[in-house]
Order: structure tokens, then C-alpha cells, then sequence
């Protein structure tokens, strides 16, 4: 059960973000709205994926809302 651990991850990509009028609660930089795209994969192959949308900070990265 250790191994499987290792051979499983999880990559986010983030699609088409755009500006909004939202600052970020922890540094103060604009926010952007974005598609994001969680992918889990097995030994580097994809098998499952989520499209989601978030705002999500365009410098810390810290993500302050996610609508699924
Ligand atoms: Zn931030």
C-alpha cells in the first residue's frame, strides 16, 4: 500500500484565467478567475479529471474559491 502512494498524484492545471475585481486575502495582488483542471494519475498516466472553476491569486497562487 506504501508503493501505491508514490504511483499516484495529482497535477492542476489552470486554463484561460482572467482579471477580476478581487484582491487576495493573504497577499493583496488581483485575483484571476480561472478554469482549473485537476488530473490523478497512475505511474504518470492520467486516468481520472475534474474541470472546475476558481479564483485563485495570481502571485501566491492560494486559491479563494473554487465552484465545482
Ligand atoms: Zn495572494
Amino acid at each position: 500500500m506504501v508503493c501505491f502512494c508514490f504511483l499516484v498524484d495529482q497535477k492542476r492545471i489552470m486554463k484561460n484565467s482572467k482579471p477580476i475585481a478581487c484582491s487576495c486575502s493573504r497577499c493583496n495582488c488581483s485575483a484571476h478567475v480561472a478554469d482549473m483542471c485537476t488530473l490523478t494519475r497512475f505511474c504518470y498516466i492520467p486516468f481520472y479529471w475534474r474541470s472546475w472553476k476558481a479564483i485563485v491569486c495570481c502571485f501566491c497562487g492560494a486559491i479563494l474559491k473554487s465552484y465545482t
